[in-house]
């Protein structure tokens, strides 16, 4: 390729809270020329792209798709045409964001490209549980795992994932919580096995509904909010209360924001 050709930096937005970007994120997103961004990223983080250009090229489920191709496509046009690209997205970019299809097809083209972690939601959902994913004497093993497939896949493995974890952390799962509850126990899953389901972890309107694996066959959409949510499931949830969870305040969130902005 060119010598003009730019980069392209796969760049984690973290869960939601725009505090919770890493500092290397913030100041690519401070000095990008352009940036496509997913449908989860909060309108808070992708304003500290102060300069650029920003396309939404989100991806969430029953919406307005846009196909993965066509993103890879724009990500090679882009760097043809600006010195700094910004790919944002949810969460770690490497994990469940289809980053490899990128990566993949911007090396093919040629074009330079590097990754930013990001803080995955299952690592905010934890935090704001106040609950270690890991403990000693209950779980030394931590599965994140999506019942989701592609075309061809075999939909059934995810099932020998969640048996085989200590602590599974389910993403993509929550619009079929129950059906997801009537596998597992038919699958030898205890009936009293501890679940939390996070939506919208990190952020002000963050809800948790605690169960158990016999209970979770009654979550219906209802029972959820619409955001974003996951379902986590394991004996390290046993003990988890009302109390325990973050108190997220808002005010704080803003403060920071406003001070990373003038940075
Ligand atoms: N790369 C992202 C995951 C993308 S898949 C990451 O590392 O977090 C999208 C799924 O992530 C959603 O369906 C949901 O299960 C989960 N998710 C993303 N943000 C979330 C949040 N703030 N709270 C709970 N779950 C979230």
């Amino acid at each position: 390729m060119s010598a003009q050709t730019g980069v392209v930096h796969l760049v984690g937005a973290g869960p939601g809270a725009a505090d919770l970007i890493t500092v290397r994120a913030a100041r690519l997103l401070a000095q990008a020329d352009i940036v496509f961004y997913d449908a989860l990223v909060h309108p808070e983080t992708l304003a500290l792209a102060i300069r650029a250009e920003k396309v939404a090229v989100g991806k969430r489920c029953g919406k307005h798709s846009t196909q993965q191709r066509f993103i890879n496509k724009r990500l090679i046009d882009a760097a043809r045409k600006h010195a700094l690209v910004v790919r944002l997205k949810g969460g770690d970019p490497m994990l469940f964001g289809r980053a490899q299809e990128e990566l993949d097809a911007l090396k093919a083209a040629g074009i330079r490209c590097e990754v930013v972690p990001g803080v995955t939601a299952a690592l905010a959902a934890s935090a704001d549980l106040k609950t270690s994913l890991t403990r000693r004497g209950v779980s030394r093993n931590v599965t994140f795992v999506t019942p989701r497939v592609g075309e061809g896949e075999d939909a059934s493995d995810w099932i020998a994932s969640v048996r085989n974890a200590d602590t599974t952390v389910m993403y993509m799962a929550a619009g079929q919580a129950a059906a997801i509850a009537v596998k597992l126990l038919a699958n030898g899953l205890p009936s009293d096995m501890p679940v939390a389901i996070v939506e919208n972890a990190s952020l002000p309107n963050m809800t948790v509904v605690r169960t158990t694996l016999n209970e979770m066959r009654s979550v219906t959409d209802r029972t959820l909010h619409g955001g974003p949510a996951l379902l986590m499931i394991g004996r390290v949830f046993n003990a988890v209360t009302n109390e325990d969870t973050n108190r997220i305040d808002v005010d704080v969130v803003r403060e920071v924001l406003t001070a990373s902005r003038c940075a």
